[in-house]
């Protein structure tokens, strides 16, 4: 793994730079390109702006890591404020959610608790996404998508290709019929547990990809959405569903607001199904750090932030 990357992911565990760098406006302003704002209100606008341009939204209320019960139940009452929102908006925009914000760290039947408060409100309609975080909370992770996924058919979980289990995890789940948002992976994992070099981690992903899309046809149950901003993998998957008939319809491609925003529209426009998630929140330093981990060369548009004002 890059030395800056590493550094970017040191850099988002930092409780000193969490605390400061924020308050900086250049620092503000080179995030705004990845966030339409940190209110729900600009979220909502960003949203109905994507759904015009035929574009879908999934909403994420940043945080992590929340270390008080009453911390993850305001975050949990926000979501279901949200979805009211949501509904008055007429939006259909999903939710996707990490654990450790609704108390994974405190008390697991907690953190249930709270999730199935929020895929309950949402409804039969409104699909609700659990993250994946670090590796130490994918059993964990996993054990709670499983109880949600007897409750309802509208909960999807994420799996990043850059783990060596991930394979065998897709393979214990597809009994399930689950929902399956399939990532490259975005925290710093020892080469224990994770491919170290890129181009494993690409191939990795292609052969789960397949092995999702596969599925969609045999059974119709399992729902893919295909989440990687990379160009070439996602030109070798439209070649691959189109050489598979699969239907333009039957999985999807999700990317983060801000990034690759030409292929999102482009693949909007061939028909396929295209969605963006839109993050939103005061507790974006994290997040933001994991974005500059991806693409060191962002560093630039900070540096270039610090300059331009
Ligand atoms: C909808 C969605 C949900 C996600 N949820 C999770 C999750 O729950 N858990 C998790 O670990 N990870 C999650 N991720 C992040 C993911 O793991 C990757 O870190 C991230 O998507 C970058 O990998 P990539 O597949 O785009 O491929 P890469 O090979 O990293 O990037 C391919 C190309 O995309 C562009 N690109 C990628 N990232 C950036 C960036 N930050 N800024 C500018 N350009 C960029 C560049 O042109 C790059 O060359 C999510 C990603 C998406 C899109």
């Amino acid at each position: 793994m890059g030395i800056v990357r590493s550094l970017f992911l040191a850099g988002s565990q930092s409780q000193w730079l969490k605390e400061r760098a924020p308050r900086y406006s250049f620092v503000r302003r080179a995030v705004s390109r990845f966030m339409p704002g940190e209110t729900v209100q600009e979220a909502l606008d960003a949203a109905l702006a994507m759904r015009n341009l035929s574009v879908g939204t999934i909403f994420t209320y940043l945080g992590e890591n929340v270390t008080d019960a009453s911390e993850a139940d305001g975050v949990t009452k926000h979501y279901l404020g949200v979805i009211d929102r949501l509904r008055e908006r007429g939006l259909e925009t999903a939710l996707s959610v990490k654990l450790t914000q609704l108390g994974l760290d405190l008390n697991k039947d907690l953190c249930y608790e709270n999730l199935d408060r929020i895929i309950t409100y949402a409804g039969g309609q409104r699909p609700v996404w659990i993250d994946m975080e670090s590796s130490s909370y994918v059993d964990a992770t996993l054990d709670l998508y499983r109880r949600a996924r007897t409750s309802s058919p509208h909960v999807g979980v994420c799996l990043q290709a850059y783990l060596y289990r991930t394979a065998s995890d897709l393979s214990s789940l597809m009994p399930l019929d689950p929902m399956i948002r399939l990532v490259k992976g975005a925290y710093n994992e020892p080469p224990e547990r994770a491919f170290p070099r890129k181009q494993e981690v690409d191939e990795n992903y292609f052969s789960l990809a397949a092995r999702l899309l596969d599925r969609k046809t045999s059974s119709g149950g399992v729902r893919a959405a295909i989440a990687t901003h990379d160009c070439k993998l996602i030109e070798r998957l439209l070649a691959y569903a189109t050489s598979h008939q699969l239907p333009k319809g039957s999985f999807e491609f999700e990317m983060l607001y801000g990034i690759q925003r030409t292929q999102q529209l482009r693949l909007a426009r061939e028909g396929w199904k295209s969605v963006v998630l839109i993050a939103y929140g005061t507790q974006w330093f994290s997040w933001y750090m994991r974005r500059l981990a991806e693409r060191p060369a962002n560093a630039w548009f900070v540096a270039r932030s610090l300059v331009s004002n």
